[in-house]
């Protein structure tokens, strides 16, 4: 099978300015695509841009601000007449404690952003790819493997990435009869500053923690292990691939962990 490609192809990556969000826009730059980074880290997200090739741009949007969504969307089909792929992918884990403990205050900073944002996303994303002439379009949202199961991360990312799971599966249901295709990628243990701040490692620590692709389960992947399997979401590859997960986690959630 041919390497996917996204030739004419304009995308949105949110949470683009880092980690799994800037790989994923250097990867679908790099094939093709006219990648629109929104963010919120305003320089980084504006050297992604610049690094990720010609055309790619930045904008700034706090998912947690429907307007900002919005207007995102907006820019992107005034400026290059079309929007074929959003990646919904800015997300935060906060540490709300334990469940008993738990913040509720930070509870909904967690839900604003990895799901009401991502809400926000699918909702205007497919509203402008609904609108073209005839349909059409991939939207590719960012879980986690605590869309699936209880220990990656507090009781508060667990329930976003659950949310989000559900937001997807009904999102995809409802726009199949406009060409528009919804999925998710849940990856395991990521190598971004996100996992530095869990993990309380550095870049190079965590760095050494992946691992070739001969040894697997349990291991840190890639930013770019991940943008992968978006890009392939994302290409006229997965022409007939809606409602799914694509898991990436070297088998983590598929085994009993007392084998790992
Ligand atoms: P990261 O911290 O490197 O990147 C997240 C990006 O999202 C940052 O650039 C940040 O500025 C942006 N962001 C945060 N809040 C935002 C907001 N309100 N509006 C717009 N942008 C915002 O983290 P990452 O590891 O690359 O995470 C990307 C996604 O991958 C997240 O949804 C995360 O939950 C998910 N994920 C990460 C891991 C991991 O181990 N790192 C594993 C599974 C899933």
């Amino acid at each position: 099978m041919s390497k996917p490609r996204l030739d004419g192809k304009v995308a949105i990556v949110t949470g683009g300015a880092s980690g799994i969000g800037a790989a994923t826009a250097r990867l679908f730059a790099s094939s093709g695509a006219t990648v629109v980074v929104a963010d919120i880290q305003d320089a980084l997200g504006e050297a992604v841009a610049a690094s990720a090739g010609p055309g790619c741009t930045y904008v700034r949007c706090d998912v947690t601000d429907e307007a900002q969504v919005e207007a995102a969307v907006g820019g992107a089909v005034a400026a290059h007449g079309r929007l074929d792929v959003m990646v919904s992918n800015a997300g935060v884990l906060l540490p709300t404690g334990s469940v008993m403990e738990m913040d509720l205050a930070e509870l909904d900073r967690v839900m604003s952003v990895n799901f009401r944002g991502a809400a926000a996303c699918v909702k205007h994303a497919a509203r402008a790819m609904a609108s073209r002439g005839g349909g059409g379009g991939s939207i590719v949202c960012t879980a986690s493997v605590a869309s699936l199961q209880g220990g990656f991360g507090p009781a508060s990312y667990t329930a976003s990435k659950h949310a989000l799971l559900g937001l997807v599966r009904a999102a995809a249901g409802e726009l199949g009869r406009h060409g528009v295709r919804v999925n998710c990628v849940s990856p395991s243990g990521v190598a971004t500053p996100l996992s530095c701040a869990i993990m309380g490692v550095g870049p190079p620590e965590l760095e050494a923690m992946t691992v070739p692709h001969n040894v697997l389960r349990g291991k840190v992947l890639r930013a770019e292990d991940v943008a992968e399997a978006a890009l392939f979401l994302a290409s006229d590859q997965a022409a007939f691939v809606s409602g799914h997960n694509l898991v990436v986690d070297g088998a983590t959630t598929a085994v009993n962990p007392a084998v790992l």
